[in-house]
């Protein structure tokens, strides 16, 4: 008996209900496709440099614009299928390599010529290099960098010029100087959400009522809950989902506000002399944290449509479609720098020069300021609690005291934590 299905045939959609369908597998299209960047007048590689927006030769200062397709937010979107994912485009379409820390586990996505020896993530120089992963899809899409070095320098010498907190030796600290430009791995996500609800809303009455202890009529407010129900959906677009969990999600999240209409066709050449990372969180995570996100949103606008904002029992029916995604690559400019013993990272968004991440904060100075915000109550204090016993003003004077400590006391709290907040992840 013959092999059912037969070789090389597989399940297609089927519009007969109860019935499988089989059809030959379409052949995998493997674009081989190779870009190498060298210069045609003398052979150095070439490179993508920011400031001409185009391909420049360090060595002999020959320069080629590249074909710029800016294609915007009207960037084709891909429904979620296994044949779009099968019929997708891998690898990154010209020769690459791996860089894999040892440290951190990051895997960046260098040019051939690279020389890099530190991670971009952590810091670590322990890497090794290994031949790029190709099986990962190629990105359709990318903003390309409109930061260049200089101005990504200039931003973080002015972020860490704008705290007090920060150690005075860091300001002119040449660390700084060593961001690396590097794109990240986004999806992007949309999606139309349908939900009904219902749930308790609260209302406030009021009531009279007869006080036995007072034998007097009195009101009182209470709440009086009733269930409500409605119906709503979002239009939601352009949902950007990091496609990599190496940069602190927080960080990442505050220099996220990319201009999407900027997007341009994925060329090679963009990448050219640049490191890229390929992603380490795959589609169909990604999906799920942006049906979260979704989810939240959603569940706000039916919240926003209860009569107040009182609410228990709250339940939701949701529905998702018109559901697509894309693949694209976005410009940012990591630090890892060391200072005292300590890795601090720094992130700035390559395309608007925003910027978060963690600063060293002076210990030493901050104990002092907030002696100096104590002293004035605790020192009025003591002269009112000293003079309470001779004069009538003590008392006064004593109060005084007592509320410029709780002011001290609650602008201290205020320096603390925000101090506190700098060095963290
Ligand atoms: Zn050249
Ligand atoms: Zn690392």
């Amino acid at each position: 008996m013959e092999k059912f299905p037969p070789l090389n045939y597989v399940e297609v959609p089927s519009k007969i209900p109860g019935f499988v369908i089989y059809a030959p597998a379409q052949e995998k299209v493997v674009e081989n496709k190779i870009t190498e960047f060298k210069c045609p007048k003398c052979g150095a590689f070439t490179a993508y440099a920011i400031d001409q927006s185009g391909l420049a030769c360090e060595h002999c200062g020959y320069q080629e614009q590249i074909l710029v397709d800016i294609v915007g937010r009207e960037a084709e979107k891909f429904e979620f299928s296994l044949e779009n994912l099968a019929r997708a485009t891998h690898g990154w379409g010209e020769e690459r390599k791996d860089l894999r820390c040892l440290s951190c586990g990051a895997e960046i996505n260098l040019p051939p010529e690279s020389m890099a020896t530190t991670c971009a993530f952590c810091g670590s120089n322990k890497v090794v290099q290994a031949s790029a992963n190709q099986d990962q899809l190629r990105p359709k899409y990318l903003i390309p960098f409109k930061i260049d070095p200089q101005k990504c320098q200039q931003i973080a010498r002015n972020w860490l010029g704008d705290s007090w907190m920060v150690p005075k030796e860091l300001k002119n600290f040449a660390a700084m100087d060593s961001f690396t430009a590097i794109y990240l791995p986004y999806w992007t996500f949309h999606a139309i959400t349908d939900a009904s609800w219902q749930a308790e809303v609260g209302h406030r009455v009021s009531e009279r009522y007869y006080d036995s202890s007072s034998k007097s009529w009195k009101t009182r407010t209470k709440i009086v809950w009733r269930w409500e129900s409605g119906n709503t959906g979002l239009r939601i677009d352009d949902l950007l989902i990091a496609g990599t969990e190496r940069v602190s999600a927080r960080h990442l999240g505050n220099v996220n506000e990319f201009d999407l209409s900027a997007i341009v066709a994925y060329s090679p050449g963009f990448l050219a002399g640049m490191q890229a990372k390929g992603y380490d969180r795959p589609l169909e995570s990604a999906w799920e944290r942006a049906r979260e996100v979704m989810r939240e949103k959603t569940k706000a606008a039916c919240m926003g449509q209860a009569s107040t904002s009182m609410v228990r029992n709250f339940s939701m029916k949701l529905d998702f479609s018109d559901e697509s995604w894309r693949y694209l690559l976005l410009p940012v400019y990591l630090a890892a720098y060391q200072f005292i013993g300590k890795t601090y990272h720094a992130i700035v968004n390559g395309q608007t020069g925003d910027i978060s991440g963690q600063r060293p904060v002076d210990w030493k100075k901050i104990r002092l300021v907030i002696a100096l915000i104590l002293a004035p109550g605790v020192v009025t204090g003591l002269v009112g609690l000293l003079s309470m016993g001779s004069s009538g003003d003590g008392l006064s004077i004593g109060i005084i005291g007592f509320v410029l400590l709780i002011i001290g006391l609650i602008t201290s709290i205020v320096i603390f934590v925000k101090a506190d907040k700098e060095g963290k992840a």
